[in-house]
């Protein structure tokens, strides 16, 4: 015989979800512990108080489900309309009143049940209403662990009308994420109405129409609350009904592009280096690349690489922790660990998992994190994932760092964390003033030095060689812009990368990168080593283009290997960059949300390895496109 297994779940006398299964007795542990686990995650929040039930129903009846249409609506006005012509084709017709007393069925847990001609209230307890129970989908694949709204609706929905005397439903969720409804009668059977109510409202409710005589109403309403039901042949949503979720991908892909926020991949052909061609087979100098030592395509690179691939394999077969690990990783992290003067390094697969990797490691909720305004996405999206309190501060404004720091308490941790080189501006943290406040106020500091390292400082070791000043808690980095190579990293104290190493999900819970990415990381470290005249030659050109720049009237100023040129609308960046691309520079128009809307620029990136030349003509096409366009 099926058992009844019921879960309610509720925070200080509250509601705040609940669930119902009819299973066979043998399915009853794997279903409590599924259910605990839905009462226990729900975004209403934590319980104090979970009841489950476990029962024997006296018997059990089976139903087919009620036929299923679908009627797309773009709003919730609509979707009433639509309510409202279904009723009258059901031979309801006070629809109008029906929908006003929505209004009363909101602060109630159950349904209302209503006379269908006299609009009577029927129900005995008129705040609580009828509560539908014990019915549940016989099909196994359709009950999903979590909430599966629809299914659960045709569930109700079938044994509601199966219900003496029970001729209509209305339903509208009270789920502030769930804007279907539906209407159901014997004539239609089960009318989903895709708009319903206003996204995010709380408001939601049932009405159930009676024909019947009253002496039959508390028959029915012991059916509704007593009856075991399991319900056959719920289908799945048929393409044709789901077929809207593509409509609002089309809808929000046509609004970028006419926005002139589509973005567009070329193809780049051959090594990457200053000079390139594009598919199929366009010359151009490219002046947007992050390889600014042109050491991803330096032979001595390259060939570390290949020999690290041949002695390793192309992949490393297992996380760092677990196979991943092999000598190329273990050399590099200790090259980077001597290149920043720091007593260890530990290696991610990529700069974007570095930031995310360090962030959530070291703040979660209970925490505080101090973000400057115009630091990079990966660190963005490490402060949103860390739960922590994330406080973003005016761009550079040390003073209102400070401030903000002074008026914080009650936190366990306090981490600041900003670019070192801003990578879509190319100004530059103040590292001695960000040391300093950070101190004073005990605050973990963290710098992102994916666009200073091979570029500050006169032999390319970063931000602390640039200003003589010590290295912050953790000098985070990439190997895949100077360094040539990918993969990203944190040089910090050893103690702190041992911390990483042991709290760090992205390093713990993802493949390591492979051997060829961290021989020619290493390799490229050894090259700046040795040719630091490389930092001094990306130094020059970029003052050069800058001075290019300025004698045709274009005003830009750079203090690393970024200069932005700031063209405001997004689509006249857009249109720049492709005219340029025609003349043979490849340069890409930066937009929203990159950068703030109408900020959109061409972000220039110098590499060493520039002729001076392609400098001149680039910054002589810009000047004359920013005129003409
Ligand atoms: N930080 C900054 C400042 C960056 O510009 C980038 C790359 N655009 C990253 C982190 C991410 O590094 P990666 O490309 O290695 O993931």
């Amino acid at each position: 015989m099926p058992v009844s297994v019921k879960m309610r779940a509720s925070l200080g006398g509250c509601h705040i979800s609940g669930a119902e299964r009819i299973v066979e007795p043998r399915a009853v542990p794997s279903v409590v512990a599924s259910l605990a686990e839905r009462a226990m995650s729900h975004e209403r929040g934590m319980p104090d108080f979970v009841n489950i039930k476990i029962e024997t129903p006296s018997d059990v009846i089976r139903l087919d489900a009620l036929p299923v249409s679908t009627v797309k609506v773009s709003s919730a006005d609509e979707g009433w309309r639509v309510v409202d012509e279904s009723l009258r084709e059901a031979g309801f017709t006070r629809s109008q009143e029906i929908r006003s007393l929505f209004a009363e069925t909101y602060s109630m847990r159950g349904a209302m049940l209503l006379d269908a001609d006299t609009l009577e209230r029927l129900e005995p307890d008129k705040a609580r209403g009828v509560r539908a129970t014990y019915m549940d989908s016989s099909d196994a694949s359709l009950r999903s662990l979590g909430k599966n709204h629809y299914v659960e609706a045709v569930v109700l929905a079938t044994k509601v009308l199966s219900a003496p005397g029970i001729v209509g439903e209305i339903c509208v969720s009270d789920d502030p994420g769930y804007v279907t409804g539906y209407v159901s009668s014997r004539k239609f059977g089960y009318r989903r109405i895709t708009v319903l109510k206003e996204l995010g409202s709380p408001l939601g409710g049932r009405i159930f129409l009676y024909r019947g005589p009253r002496s039959e109403v508390e028959k029915t309403i012991d059916y509704l609350q007593r009856q075991a039901v399991i319900v056959d042949g719920v289908k799945p949503l048929c393409a044709k009904a789901s077929a809207s979720r593509f409509d609002g991908i089309a809808k929000e892909l046509d609004e970028t592009a006419s926005a002139g926020l589509e973005r567009v991949e070329r193809t780049l052909l051959g090594r990457t280096g200053s000079r390139g061609a594009t598919a199929p087979s366009r010359e151009c100098c490219i002046l947007c690349s992050n390889n600014y030592l042109d050491l991803a395509g330096d032979d001595r690179v390259v060939s570390a690489a290949a020999e690290a691939a041949r002695a390793y394999g192309a992949g490393s077969g297992g996380s760092r922790l677990v196979t991943g690990t092999q000598p190329p990783h273990v050399a590099l992290e200790e090259h980077l660990a001597r290149f920043k003067g720091a007593e260890a390094a530990i290696v991610y697969p990529t700069g974007y998992m570095a930031n995310v990797g360090i962030i959530t490691a070291l703040a979660r909720r209970g925490d505080i994190i101090f973000s400057d305004e115009l630091n990079h996405a990966s660190i963005i999206d490490g402060c949103r994932m860390s739960g922590a309190e994330v406080v973003v501060y005016p761009h550079l404004d040390m003073k209102a760092l400070e401030d903000r720091l002074s008026r914080c308490s009650g936190f366990r941790r306090r981490l600041v964390v900003s670019d070192g080189v801003f990578s879509m501006d190319g100004d530059v943290l103040d590292l001695p003033r960000f040391l300093d406040v950070c101190g004073r106020y005990d605050a973990f500091s963290m710098v992102d030095e994916a666009h200073s390292v091979g570029v500050m400082g006169s032999r390319g070791h970063g931000l602390s060689e640039h200003f003589g000043c010590g290295l912050p808690d953790i000098a985070m980095g990439t190997l895949s812009k100077a360094l040539g190579s990918q993969g990203g990293y944190a040089c910090a104290s050893a103690q702190m990368v041992k911390y990483l190493k042991q709290k760090s999900r992205p390093y713990i819970f993802t493949t390591a990168p492979t051997a060829a990415s961290m021989a020619a990381a290493d390799a490229a470290l050894s090259v700046l080593e040795s040719e630091p005249q490389r930092v001094e030659a990306l130094r020059e050109n970029a003052a050069f283009f800058v001075s290019e720049l300025a004698r045709r009237g274009v005003r830009a100023k750079t203090e690393s290997a970024i200069v932005p040129v700031i063209v405001g609308d997004e689509r006249r960046a857009v249109a720049m960059s492709a005219e340029l691309e025609k003349r043979g520079f490849v340069i890409s128009a930066i937009r929203y949300p990159t950068v703030p809307r109408s900020m959109a620029r061409l972000r220039v990136a110098l590499m060493s390895s520039h002729a001076r030349q392609d400098l001149a003509d680039a910054a002589c096409a810009i000047g004359e496109l920013m005129a003409s366009i």
